[in-house]
């Protein structure tokens, strides 16, 4: 018998209600408890939708973040919230937010760093180590949810991050070696390992993803000293590794001694059959074979075929799962009512990926036939998507085909556009701006939900959307910043408000998937072609620059990020998708050219998230990923300045691509770093402007003009002050207006302090 489990489940829930109650929580609107109890009915619910498998995870369910809770469970807390009296849950948020539900200004302290999980648009907690970080064991989480899921009768399979993946993760604050703390971080490891075993467990599944990536001879030694310390633990482990392919770890990841091994299948197939020759005989194989990364139904004929002979190779050694965890789909396919019945009939999210799981499963159980219906079905449902009219257009294949390097080409070089954008403008020194979006209060959000539902009709919504771009070009004239936005009321999400306009799209109600903490995205799903029928953004813009003198910014998103923030076919290559994208948004630049916007900022905020894992895979994305964001911009003649912007980024090991996009001006997140991330850009002598932001807007601390004027001034350090530009580190729409008004106006006189000073 093949053996079914799951590596994790999305937590937010169906319909959002995990985001729902932390934000009332944060706000002060409800208790603790309140918030508890949702947690465990959403675990609950969770454990009873995976209660086909044989093995439900615990422990995947988490307040903000998985990693952070295992630095809790680890006893890793910064010091700058340990020691604080009162609820744990409020230390945990303060970690995670810079500060928790009723805390006053004093008590906020600055948010630990977040970066990308991998390759996904997941963000985690960065576990923060110096050389003296001790570890201590709090097993109370996992404990107490094994109990909980225990009562409810399931079979469980308690999942955690491996030793060598969470100090990999993480960072250090002194410079010291991480991986200098192992010895001290593997007894708590085997204590923690044992307090599960004591609760019952069997199996644990340990999850060591850096295992897809290029490790250097340390790290591999790393492996294989943690899991020699392991070794002897009284539960079995799975070592989950997913996102890629082992490559020259695989030989390395057969051996360590642990019962059994998740492989990526979707993205390592070619590899199955080299780990089953080097896997020791005792250990299962687990295979992750639906893909947990898109929302395409699997090919469940194909795939059977392809594991039977697996399967009389390993028999009972053979579990299967999903590639990954399925954190990273939306939940239930089920509750759309509304989806275009055809593509959604090619369409799986969670709940569908583990019913094909089962299907796979019993069909290598009990035989073919007793799924007969349901593989027919299957085959049908990929044949339809396969030969769809709807998924070919013509004249889109042939644009791309055409496609050369002169299409990325502006006429004049930087200086020279420079010079003439700079006549044209006629701004001051250290011009001030803004990412794009203001405050989406709840009355944008109302106004928006009700015209969707069609409570609201156009004219109504048009005449409420205009108030808001009035309001927001008022305050910002009131503010005195130098380039206006028209504040993207509008748009719900940068991506989806695009791919709505555009052809070859299909849009979920409720396909959320976590990015970080409360945050959910609905990434788009790219089903076919991509083609724009009609302007998208030109009326909004328009009407936003009639209404000041001041240069008002046209705010698209680029190609590499709609791509990226979109689940994408699986049908031809992510660069095929991503030229049509770029033809699309191309045309949209030079509509607002034509229409008299002399800036034009093409966000490209996903640019280094779809780096490939790998670095050896990584130049040839930056080749196609620059070729398209430079298709879609450079169109334009030379007194059109074209602004990009990134967040979250590191740029040392991308600065050459950045540079190559050869926009007018890039705005960068940098003050989490303290401007230090401007190094690489002095280092590379980057020829462009850059607006380094200035205050981080994922807190609600609101920076002061000395703060300001000190960054800035650390930037001039590195950047010449005629090429620096003063903004946020990115758009505002996740904050109030009563923290934007002070946080801009003491961004403003920074500028103008600046002005006098240099
Ligand atoms: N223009 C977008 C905004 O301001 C950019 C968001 C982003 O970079 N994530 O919201
Ligand atoms: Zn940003």
């Amino acid at each position: 018998m093949v053996t079914t489990h799951n590596l994790g489940f999305p937590r937010i829930g169906a319909k959002r209600e995990l985001k729902f109650g932390l934000e009332s929580y944060w706000k002060g609107l409800s208790d603790q408890e309140t918030l508890t109890s949702l947690a465990a009915q959403l675990r609950a619910l969770h454990w009873q939708q995976q209660s086909v498998l044989d093995f439900i995870p615990v422990g995947d369910f988490s307040f903000y973040d998985q990693v952070l809770d295992m630095s809790f469970t680890l006893g890793n807390v910064p010091e700058r919230v340990s020691g604080r009296e009162g609820i744990a849950l409020d230390n945990y948020f303060r970690v995670a937010r810079g500060r928790s539900a009723g805390d006053s200004d004093c008590s906020c302290v600055h948010a630990g760093e977040m970066t990308k999980w991998f390759d996904t648009n997941y963000h985690y907690i960065v576990p923060e180590f110096t050389a003296d970080t001790a570890f201590n064991l709090d097993a109370s989480r996992l404990l107490a949810q094994i109990e909980e899921s225990r009562a409810q009768g399931h079979q469980i399979k308690p999942v955690i991050i491996g030793p060598v993946s969470y100090l990999w993760l993480g960072k250090s604050k002194d410079a010291s070696d991480r991986l200098a703390l192992l010895e001290r971080l593997l007894p708590v490891y085997a204590e923690l390992l044992n307090a599960l075993s004591e609760a019952g467990v069997t199996w644990v599944q340990i999850d060591e993803p850096v295992l897809v990536t290029e490790l250097s001879a340390e790290w591999k030694h790393a492996f294989t000293l943690a899991y020699h310390h392991l070794k002897s633990t009284p539960v079995q482990l799975l070592l989950a590794t997913y996102f890629g392919a082992l490559q020259d770890n695989l030989q390395l990841t057969c051996e360590l001694p642990v019962a059994g091994l998740h492989l990526d299948a979707i993205s390592a197939q070619d590899e199955v059959s080299r780990v089953i020759d080097w896997l020791p005989a005792h250990k299962v194989l687990s295979l992750g074979v639906i893909n947990g990364r898109n929302v395409w139904k699997t090919d469940l004929n194909a795939t059977l075929e392809w594991l039977i002979p697996v399967y009389q190779k390993l028999s009972s050694r053979l579990w299967l799962a999903p590639s990954c965890s399925l954190l990273h789909v939306p939940v239930d396919l089920g509750v759309e009512t509304q989806l275009d019945t055809e593509v959604s009939n090619w369409l799986a999210f969670a709940l569908q990926k583990l019913e094909e799981l089962q299907v796979l499963a019993t069909a290598l159980n009990k035989g073919r036939a007793s799924v007969e219906a349901e593989l027919t079905e299957n085959a049908e449902a990929i044949a339809s998507r396969r030969n769809s009219r709807r998924v070919h257009n013509a004249k889109v294949k042939s644009a791309v085909a055409e496609l050369d390097s002169a299409w990325g080409q502006r006429a004049s070089d930087y200086a020279q556009r420079a010079t003439k954008q700079g006549k044209l403008l006629n701004l001051p020194a250290f011009p001030t701006t803004t990412i794009g979006s203001f405050p989406q209060t709840t009355e944008i959000r109302q106004a928006r939900q009700q015209f969707r539902a069609g409570r609201l009709n156009t004219a109504d919504y048009t005449t409420l959307m205009q108030k808001e771009i009035q309001r927001c070009v008022e305050e910002q004239e009131a503010l005195g910043l130098d380039v206006l936005v028209h504040g993207e009321a509008e748009r719900n999400d940068m991506v989806e408000y695009f791919g709505e306009q555009l052809e070859g799209y299909i849009f979920s109600q409720f396909g959320w998937v976590q990015s970080y903490g409360s945050r959910c995205v609905k990434p788009p799903i790219i089903y076919g072609d991509i083609a724009r029928p009609s302007a998208m953004t030109v009326t909004w813009t328009g009407y936003a620059q009639s209404l000041t003198q001041k240069p008002m910014k046209g705010m698209l998103t680029g190609p590499v990020t709609i791509l990226n923030w979109s689940f994408v076919r699986d049908d031809q290559p992510r660069a095929t998708t991503c030229y049509q994208l770029a033809l699309a948004i191309r045309e949209e630049v030079l509509e607002l050219e034509k229409s008299g916007v002399q800036i034009i900022q093409i966000d490209e905020a996903a640019l280094r998230e779809g780096l490939p894992l790998r670095k050896s895979q990584w130049q040839s994305y930056l080749d196609w990923a620059v070729a398209s964001f430079r298709i879609a911009a450079n169109g334009v003649k030379d007194e059109t300045q074209i602004h990009t912007h990134m967040c979250y980024s590191e740029f040392n090991d991308i600065i050459q691509a950045i540079a190559d996009m050869d926009a007018d001006v890039i705005t960068i997140e940098t003050s989490r770093s303290d401007m230090e991330l401007l190094d690489v850009f002095d280092d590379f002598r980057y020829p462009n402007e850059i607006g380094p932001g200035v205050y981080d807007i994922h807190s609600p601390n609101i920076p002061s003009e000395t703060q300001v004027v000190k960054l800035m001034k650390k930037a001039a350090q590195r950047i010449p002050v005629e090429r620096l530009w003063v903004n946020p580190d990115c758009g505002l729409k996740t904050r109030q207006w009563d923290e934007v008004r002070p946080a801009l106006k003491n961004m403003v006189a920074a500028a103008q302090a600046l002005r006098k000073a240099y």
